[in-house]
């Protein structure tokens, strides 16, 4: 993700700008004010990577609990209106798989051969964040939750009856057709099951959302394993934020 620039005019607007920009004459969106965008430092400062030796995580961490950008109470999509909505996230990530006992072949007390799998540890931790969004980007969210369930639904749908019709033609009508939907049915059970596995990994839908987030993105992309679950949305109480 490219990062993102910003300088605050004297009206309190936020407005973006890019890297070249700096020192050049912008107008506010808003209030038409012609202002002096800052130089390039102060930009990289303003929207600044204050740590740059943390891991992702850690920066999402850090962040978090100095509520600076990405988490000062901006929305997360649009990045110009104050948040007025806040989505609890938890995004489970297996830390580390330790193994605890060694795999192999040994002799038990019987005298038996035990072939046995590795015994692993697997330490998980979970982040938890709030998702921001403004009032709008908050309705194409909400609209995307119901749709993107809907769909998940649909296609599994689609799937089984697109199955069952093939298996259907392939049993009554040609025989030598048998031999390949067996081939189909092997490789859409593989499919299906990549499927549910998939689904094991939570609120997928969520994640182009989170994507947005500074940093959040190659957090996600640095785990493997992960899970996340979005809880219902809830409207940011201002009043006890300040
Ligand atoms: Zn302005
Ligand atoms: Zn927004």
């Amino acid at each position: 993700m490219s990062d993102k620039f910003f300088f605050k005019c004297d009206c309190g607007k936020k407005i973006r700008v890019e890297l070249y920009e700096a020192g050049t004459d912008k107008e506010c969106p808003t209030c038409h004010t012609k202002m002096l965008v800052p130089n390039s430092v102060t930009l990289q400062e303003l929207s600044g990577d204050k740590y740059p030796l943390l891991s992702p995580i850690d920066k999402v961490l850090k962040t978090l609990e100095k509520s600076d950008p990405p988490f000062d109470g901006y929305c997360h999509m649009c990045e110009e209106r104050e948040a007025e909505y806040e989505i609890p996230i938890q995004f489970k990530y297996m830390k580390e798989r330790i193994a605890i006992k060694e795999g192999g072949v040994g002799v038990s007390i019987t005298g038996s051969l035990t072939v046995g799998g590795g015994k692993y540890e697997e330490h998980w931790e979970t982040l938890r964040f709030p998702l921001l969004l403004c009032e709008q980007c908050h309705n194409n969210f909400l609209r995307t939750k119901s749709w993107g369930r809907s769909k998940q639904i649909i296609k599994k749908l689609l799937f089984i009856i697109l199955l069952m019709g093939v298996c259907f033609l392939a049993y009554l009508k040609f025989d030598f057709f048998a031999a390949y939907s067996t081939l189909f049915c092997v490789v859409a059970v593989g499919l299906l099951g990549s499927m549910l596995l998939g689904s094991k990994k939570g609120d997928l839908f969520i994640i182009p959302w989170l994507n947005h987030i500074r940093w959040l993105s190659e957090s996600i992309a640095s785990q493997d394993e992960y899970k996340v679950v979005a809880s219902a949305s809830q409207r940011i109480d201002k009043k006890s934020m300040k």
